[in-house]
């Protein structure tokens, strides 16, 4: 963490929320002079509790900036938002702390905007310091790439055109511990073709996008928009979306304004500790994460939200995403731990693989999920009224075909490229398919075939 300047700080913010205002944004003012080309930030308060859905008992308050350009929702004033991650951060004229957006520190109202995520029945208290023109400079500087990263030996996707996605992952441009070449590296060695850097609150394609290409995955910009009744991803944008307002009105109009802008949108990991979804259905999103990291961390709940859609005749896309957050973390134990990959999205592309070929495929939802870069593959298609199911690399587990009426066959794999064909009944809305292994395991689960796709 950089140095703490020397000199008393020039504003301080003091205050205190009480339980009641958990979850509610404050914006407070202040004011910045003329002549001030750095602001550094420093803030504290009691009872202080890491983010994790899991953790209560304390408090987390979550900070970000906005500029004199003013606090409007999707507005050149949003200077970034780094959530409880960061203690302290520098805004320069030159640089900043990712994930603040560095630029010229305009004289006028500026306005520290500060989130109780978690409150206790104490209450918070807080204190927000802040120096103009402390003259830090920047802690390190990222990582250059280095290219190329031998790619490891994995079985080519059985049929052609289709790539492996990892569409989840964070960076130091939020709450990862890792900057965006080094997770492209990670990415690679993992054998991933796409990986989907999605930081919370922080969209940065300019500053990932031209990182992948050549011999690496590419990059799929993408930002989290993280609120405090759950989560969405929206890909293929470089803007940032309103995460104040936790309602369901406010949430639906901003997912539809992502949508409108080209974004493939997602309901993020809705699930107990996802964090959950608290804001219903029928909101305008394309996906549902029904895969988020190691399948067993309450991943049945998320698919069984996107089933009831299923059911009603909505044709939402079923993604996954290993959410990975570190590279440098490996004392979690291997269940704990999301990796790189784990799960993968398998999608179909038309021609080169480029951010708008991978999102014309999520749109077509022409992706399965498999637990791992490995597979096993699963695609399914419709081939005059049968379905045909095939499983590449899924020996000794079982193919369960499901309709909106429950399961319609189940039979245990007993090749390495196996094929099933099944008739597609009368009284069918769709089929989709998973793999499981001998005790129910999730390996594999696929998008349905609608009737008279
Ligand atoms: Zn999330």
């Amino acid at each position: 963490m950089t140095a703490l300047p020397a000199a008393p700080p020039d504003v301080v913010l003091a205050g205190r929320l009480e339980p009641d205002e958990a979850g509610r944004y404050v914006h407070v003012p202040f004011d910045v002079p003329d002549g001030v080309q750095q602001l550094h930030v420093r803030y504290e308060y009691t009872d202080r509790v890491p983010s994790d859905p899991l953790v209560g008992g304390g408090n987390t308050l979550d900070i970000g900036l906005f500029d004199e350009r003013g606090i409007a929702a999707g507005g050149l004033g949003f200077r970034g938002w780094s959530g409880s991650n960061k203690l302290a951060f520098t805004v320069d004229a030159a640089w900043a702390t990712p994930p603040y957006r560095p630029g010229p520190i305009g004289v006028g109202t500026w306005h520290a905007l500060l989130g109780p995520y978690k409150v206790s029945p104490r209450g918070v208290e807080y204190r927000v310091d802040i120096w103009f023109n402390p003259g830090l400079s920047p802690d390190e500087p990222p990582p250059a790439l280095r290219q190329p990263v031998p790619a490891p030996a994995r079985p080519a996707p059985a049929e052609r055109g289709w790539v492996r996605c990892d569409l989840h992952s964070h960076t130091v441009y939020s709450d990862g511990d890792s900057w965006p070449a080094e997770v492209l590296r990670a990415a690679a060695s993992a054998g991933l073709d796409v990986l989907g850097i999605t930081d919370h609150n922080s969209a940065h394609a300019g500053v990932i996008g031209h990182l992948g290409g050549d011999g690496m995955p590419i990059v799929l910009p993408g930002v989290e928009v993280t609120t405090y009744g759950g989560h969405w991803n929206a890909w293929g944008v470089d803007r940032w979306f309103d995460f104040r307002e936790p309602t369901r009105e406010a949430t639906a109009a901003t997912m539809r304004q992502a949508a409108a802008a080209g974004a493939f949108v997602s309901v993020n990991h809705p699930k107990p500790f996802g964090p959950a979804w608290v804001y219903g259905d029928g909101l305008g999103y394309h996906a549902i994460e029904v895969w988020n990291g190691p399948w067993e961390h309450l991943n049945a709940l998320a698919l069984a939200h996107w089933d009831a859609h299923l059911r009603r005749g909505e044709r939402i896309i079923a993604v996954g995403g290993s959410d990975t957050h570190h590279l440098r973390r490996l004392d979690l134990g291997p269940l704990a731990m999301p990796r790189l990959g784990h799960p993968t999205t398998w999608l179909r592309v038309n021609g080169p693989i480029t951010p708008d070929a991978v999102l014309e495929g999520l749109h077509q939802g022409r992706c399965f999920v498999s637990a791992t870069p490995e597979g096993p593959q699963l695609y399914l298609d419709e081939v005059d009224g049968t379905i045909r199911a095939r499983v590449v690399g899924g020996r000794g587990g079982a193919l369960l075909v499901l309709s909106d009426a429950g399961c319609v066959a189940a039979s245990s794999i007993s090749a390495d490229d196996w094929e099933q064909r099944v008739p597609f009944p009368a009284d069918a809305a769709y089929l989709r398919a998973q793999v499981v292994d001998g005790v129910g395991g999730m390996l594999a689960l696929s998008n349905p075939v609608w009737r008279g796709d």
